[in-house]
């Protein structure tokens, strides 16, 4: 199996950046409904510090010096870049499984060169739609996940573009990646890995005895382990382990705070 996931950069700023486009090279945040929060923050933000979920009244100073610029979410906008490019996937993959607004998993089976396809896919959503995506390549969507980590995180190197089937190359990712950087393992639970089993890469949760982690954590580690080594366990169409988890509230403060 080869499963791309394909994920862009920053969305809402990325679509606020669309209509003004001179912001392209600054800071730019995307706050919550109410303007409560940061929802989505792009790399100059972040080079400034800027956290997810930072209260947005801690960087009006920021924005008064002009050092940042702050758009309140525009959901509608959103929604409908997500499916316009979800249809540019639609068309150029087998088969797609849309997994958040700016998230979609392909399915490469017959695709005979899954690097060029990811590289083909991101410059036909840039030149159609002007969004930046990322794309990474692997046996698993857990695996898929981790090479868009590594995309994302090694952007000028790889071009955003990770393809992650050969297993020396998966080997060098999984020992680098901390584990909280896997699918579905959040804060909390690399935490409890850590403190329980000693499990602090993705190389060790993958190594780790799979009946262990059934039993100490939950059926959804077991199997995100499992898919580390390469052996599909979230089937297409299904979500994956535990996807709340994955999404952000964009309601984290229901009211302006001070
Ligand atoms: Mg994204």
């Amino acid at each position: 199996m080869t499963i791309a996931l394909i994920d862009a950069n920053a969305f809402y700023c990325s679509a606020q950046i669309l209509f003004e486009p001179w912001l392209r090279d600054s800071a730019v945040v995307v706050a919550s409904n109410g303007d409560g929060c940061v929802v989505s923050r792009n790399d100059p933000a972040k080079a400034l510090g800027i956290k997810m979920g930072q209260p947005v009244f801690e960087l009006r100073d920021l924005e008064a010096r002009n050092q940042v610029k702050i758009f309140s979410s525009n959901y509608s906008l959103y929604q409908s870049l997500s499916n316009r490019m979800m249809a540019i996937l639609e068309e150029h993959s087998p088969r797609i499984s849309p997994y958040s607004i700016d998230e979609c998993f392909s399915w490469l089976d017959g695709i005979a060169d899954p690097e060029a396809w990811g590289r083909q896919a991101q410059a036909q959503v840039m030149r159609r739609i002007g969004l930046p995506v990322g794309v990474g390549i692997g046996p698993t969507k857990t695996l898929a996940k981790l090479a868009n980590w590594a995309a994302k995180r090694w952007k000028a190197k790889t071009g955003c573009v990770v393809l992650l089937t050969d297993p020396s190359r998966q080997e060098k990712l999984l020992r680098y990646a901390p584990v909280g950087e896997v699918w579905g393992i959040g804060r909390r639970l690399s935490a409890r890995l850590e403190s329980e089993l000693s499990i602090k890469t993705a190389w060790q949760l993958a190594n780790a005895d799979p009946k262990l982690l059934r039993r100490y954590f939950s059926v959804y580690v077991e199997r995100t382990a499992r898919e580390l080594c390469g052996i599909p366990c979230f089937p297409f169409g299904d979500t994956g382990p535990e996807r709340k988890q994955q999404i952000i509230s964009s309601r984290t403060f229901g009211e302006k705070i001070y």
